[in-house]
């Protein structure tokens, strides 16, 4: 399986970064060892002095498809769930200066915690309004709503498909919104959807 990420999703998100706001999705690729097996804590990296978190939804998708119709994209997945896309900022900074490719900030192992558990999208009354929050040390650090993405998530499938077939299992990490910041070992991290506690790991 493939983590297929979306960057600058979210207009507040591009200008905290003072980054211009796309035209087209950003993509980008993390490995499935990105992905921290069942149980197995989190390691802050030894790489980086500047670890972010960016807390985004998270499509999963049931049905092998290439070329798909934006009209036709809702009946590729039928989970929601949220994950983080931890990004090493300084490692980041310093490749995107030189205009090199980010997978040493952003696609080594572990950098992609998810929840275990994944909403069903038959319960979600719309799908282009699921708010989701990140506590940090129990104080609220993001805030997020899937009707201030720029691209719904219909029109990422659409676009991600005309490059990569995607397939059964495949996860695509939707963009975070403002409030991006670092952690320090012994942090504590809870990322919600609505009222509902999904993801909460500590920074070892
Ligand atoms: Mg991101």
């Amino acid at each position: 399986m493939k983590i297929i990420c979306i960057g600058r999703n979210y207009i507040d998100h591009a200008k905290e970064m003072n980054s211009p706001v796309p035209t087209s999705p950003v993509i980008f690729m993390k490995p499935e060892t990105a992905l921290i097996p069942k149980n197995h804590p989190f390691h802050y990296p030894l790489f980086t002095k500047d670890l972010h978190y960016e807390t985004e939804l998270v499509v999963r998708i049931n049905k092998n498809g290439k070329h798909i119709e934006e009209r036709f994209a809702h009946k590729y997945y039928s989970e929601i769930g949220i994950g983080i896309d931890f990004t090493a900022r300084d490692i980041q900074s310093d490749l995107k200066e030189k205009g090199l490719p980010w997978e040493k900030a952003k696609a080594w192992d572990h950098s992609a915690p998810i929840a275990e558990k994944f909403i069903k999208v038959k319960d979600i009354e719309d799908l282009n309004n699921i708010s989701f929050t990140l506590l940090k040390n129990g104080e609220k650090v993001q805030e997020g709503n899937s009707k201030d993405m720029i691209f719904s998530i219909d029109h990422l499938i659409a676009e991600i498909s005309k490059y990569f077939m995607l397939k059964i299992g495949d996860l695509i990490f939707t963009g975070t919104p403002a409030g991006v910041g670092s952690v320090k070992i012994g942090d504590h991290l809870e990322a919600y959807i609505e009222d509902l506690s999904m993801l909460q790991f500590k920074i070892n």
